[in-house]
C-alpha cells in the first residue's frame, strides 16, 4: 500500500458478531456501531475506553484481522476493506510482543522483509536502520528471551515498522510493562513516531497515555465513539457525561437550570448556587460535572464559593485526596496540595469555566 497517502477513512465501520444463545436462539451482538473519521498522514489517533467498548475491534477491522459488516474503509481513493491483511501492509504491534523466541532481534525485524522476498542485503540494511530507530542494534544477535520487556516491545515496534507501512497499529503495547517502563516506553513511541512520520492508531484504555500520546483521541463506549477531538478538548471539554466521566470528572450533582445565558448557566441544588458551562442543551434540570483538582480553597467568601466540612484525608505524596460535605449534606471529593485536617471548615472556590452543566441522565439520585 502506498506509504504516501495522505489520508485513511473510516467510513460507517460497523462490526456485529452472532451470538448462540441457547434460550433465545441467535443474537446479533454490536460491537462497533458507525465509527466515521479520517485519519491524516503522520497524524497519532489514540481509541480510548473501557473493556469491550469496541477498541480492538475497531483496530483488527482496520487491519484486516476481522472481516467489517458494514462501511468501508479507504486510503486515499483505494477502497481497502475487502483487501487481505497482507495486502493491506499495516504494522501492527501487540501487548503480548508476538516475537518469534527461538529466531535473534535481527531475524525477528526481518521476518516481513524476507516473506515479501525482500534481497538479503537490503533486508539486512532496513534491519539496521529499524533497530537504529529503536536504539536496540547493540542486541541484535540475542533472543527475544534475553531482553528486557521494554525491549522486547521495541523490537515488536521495529518489526512493524521496518516493512514501511503506511499504517501503524498498536493494541495496548505498552500494559505488559511495569508503570516505570511504561513512562519510558511511551516517550520512545512519540520519538519513534515523529521520526518515523507514519500515522498510527493506538488503541489503550488509559487516559494518560491517550492524552499524552495522540494527536486526537477517539472516546468509545459500547462500540461507538462519544467524542473525537484533540486531548485537552476531551480534557477540559467533555462532550457529553459518559466522556467527562471517563476522563476523571468524580464530583456529579443533579442541580436545577435557574437561567442560562451566552453558554454561561445558573445552577441552584443542595444550597449550592454555581455560575457553570452549559455544555449541551439543557432544560430544567442538569447533572453538574466537576474535577477533584479544580477546586480552590481561599480564604474570602465571593462567587462560586461555598463552605465545607472535611469529613476525610487522603495523603497521595503530591497531593491528598479529600472527602467534604456541604452545609446542606452533599458528599464532593477535592484534591489540592493545601495541608487540611478532619473537622476542619473551609470555604472551597471553583471557577464557573470548570463547572460543567450536562442534561441530567438521572444516574445520580439528589
Ligand atoms: P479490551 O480492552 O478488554 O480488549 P475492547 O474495547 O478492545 O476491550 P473488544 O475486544 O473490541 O473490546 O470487544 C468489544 C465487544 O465485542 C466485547 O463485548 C466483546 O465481548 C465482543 N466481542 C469481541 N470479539 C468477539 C467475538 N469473536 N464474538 C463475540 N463477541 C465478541
Amino acid at each position: 500500500m502506498n506509504s504516501n497517502f495522505s489520508e485513511l477513512r473510516l467510513d460507517r465501520l460497523t462490526r456485529r458478531f452472532g451470538l448462540a444463545n441457547k434460550a433465545q436462539g441467535a443474537q446479533v451482538f454490536t460491537a462497533l456501531d458507525g465509527l466515521t473519521m479520517n485519519i491524516r498522514r503522520g497524524e497519532f489517533i489514540a481509541l480510548l475506553g473501557p473493556s469491550g467498548c469496541g477498541k480492538s475491534t475497531a483496530l483488527n477491522c482496520i487491519a484486516g484481522l476481522l472481516p467489517v459488516s458494514d462501511g468501508g474503509i479507504w486510503l486515499d481513493d483505494t477502497r481497502i476493506d475487502i483487501l487481505p491483511p497482507e495486502k493491506r501492509g499495516f504494522g501492527m504491534v501487540f501487548q503480548n510482543y508476538a516475537l518469534f523466541p527461538h529466531m535473534s532481534v535481527a531475524k525477528n525485524v526481518g521476518f516481513g522483509l524476507a516473506m515479501r522476498g525482500v534481497s538479503s542485503s537490503e533486508t539486512a540494511q532496513r534491519v539496521k536502520r529499524a533497530l537504529d530507530l529503536v536504539q536496540l542494534n547493540a542486541h541484535a544477535d540475542k533472543l527475544p528471551g534475553q531482553l528486557s520487556g521494554g525491549q522486547q516491545q521495541r523490537v515488536a515496534i521495529a518489526r512493524a515498522i521496518v516493512i514501511e507501512p503506511p499504517l501503524v497499529l498498536m493494541d495496548e503495547p505498552l500494559s505488559n510493562l511495569d508503570a516505570k517502563l511504561r513512562l519510558e516506553m511511551r516517550a520512545e513511541i512519540r520519538r519513534i513516531h515523529k521520526e518515523l512520520g507514519r500515522a498510527t492508531i493506538y488503541v489503550t484504555h488509559d487516559q494518560d497515555e491517550a492524552l499524552s500520546l495522540a494527536d486526537r483521541v477517539v472516546v468509545m463506549k459500547d462500540g461507538v465513539a462519544q467524542q473525537i477531538d484533540a486531548p485537552h478538548k476531551i480534557y477540559s471539554e467533555p462532550a457529553n457525561l459518559h466522556v467527562a466521566r471517563f476522563m476523571g470528572y468524580r464530583n456529579l450533582l443533579p442541580m436545577a437550570v435557574r437561567q442560562t445565558g451566552n453558554g454561561t448557566v445558573r445552577l441552584e441544588g443542595s444550597g449550592l448556587l454555581l455560575t457553570g458551562r452549559a455544555m449541551q442543551p439543557l432544560d430544567g434540570s442538569a447533572l453538574v460535572a466537576i474535577r477533584p483538582e479544580e477546586f480552590d480553597i481561599v480564604a474570602e467568601p465571593g462567587d462560586n464559593s461555598f463552605p465545607v466540612r472535611i469529613t476525610n484525608v487522603e495523603y497521595c505524596g503530591h497531593d491528598n485526596i479529600v472527602d467534604v460535605s456541604t452545609l446542606a449534606g452533599m458528599k464532593l471529593i477535592v484534591r489540592t496540595t493545601a495541608r487540611c485536617q478532619v473537622g476542619d471548615n473551609v470555604l472551597l472556590h471553583i471557577a464557573p469555566g470548570k463547572v460543567l452543566a450536562y442534561p441530567d441522565d438521572g444516574s445520580v439520585s439528589p
